[in-house]
């Protein structure tokens, strides 16, 4: 019996991935990382956001 194989697409373009490859399930570095950085932008974003209350207080070097 011959299973048939699997397509996967790259989450980030959606070109066509091999599981076997070395960014799976990512087409390539670029994809990977650009969706990694996408990621971590949101979360920076959101800290920003955030702290952008405390906006006047500028940085607090020893709040702690
Ligand atoms: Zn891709």
């Amino acid at each position: 019996m011959t299973e048939p194989i699997k397509q996967f697409s790259c989450p980030r373009c959606g070109n066509k991935v091999e599981k076997s490859l070395k960014f799976f399930p990512f087409c390539s570095h670029h994809c990977k990382y650009s969706d990694l950085y996408g990621w971590l932008e949101g979360t920076y974003r959101i800290s920003t956001h955030l702290s952008d209350d405390s906006h006047t207080a500028e940085k607090k070097p020893e709040e702690k």
